[in-house]
């Protein structure tokens, strides 16, 4: 774990804490290069959730696919691998931290969507007309509108 600080990998341990009845962690970190004190957080992860697609099919949440999709709205664009799987990360955490067991593929979208919207607005538009694609037109076109205005 990088310090928050000077990014240095050289963080110590000094003291662990059981949270939530045994179902957490928490750690008091120390940077042993630049002597900041921070504190982490470790909880089982709730990866294994399903999505409920549009189709009214269930299938297990994948964040590669997740990653894949948002990889292909970028192509050719400024976008960096390390982006786009930091990306993937952030909304798998963000969808993690829903704590829903089943959880409606549109939001995962809507979520990416909006990741995507403050990346690249190219990207964004792309994803957009994939994720859209069974939805109303007229959703499309306020997506190319509000590109041209801003
Ligand atoms: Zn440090």
């Amino acid at each position: 774990m990088l310090c928050p600080k000077c990014r240095s990998p050289k963080g110590q341990v000094m003291d662990s804490r059981v949270a939530k009845k045994g179902f957490a962690v928490r750690r008091r970190r120390v940077c042993r290069k630049c002597g900041y004190r921070f504190t982490t957080h470790e909880e089982i992860c709730a990866e294994n959730f399903t999505v409920l697609k549009r189709d009214g099919r269930r299938e297990p949440f994948a964040r590669a696919k997740l990653e894949q999709g948002i990889r292909r709205a970028c192509a050719k664009r400024p976008v960096t691998e390390e982006r786009i799987a930091l990306m993937a990360e952030a909304l798998a955490a963000e969808i993690e931290a829903l704590r829903l067991a089943e959880i409606p593929s549109r939001v995962i979208g809507e979520k990416a969507l909006a990741r995507l919207r403050v990346e690249d607005q190219v990207a964004a538009v792309r994803y957009a007309s994939v994720f859209r694609r069974f939805m109303q037109p007229e959703d499309f076109d306020a997506e190319t509108a509000s590109l041209r205005a801003g």
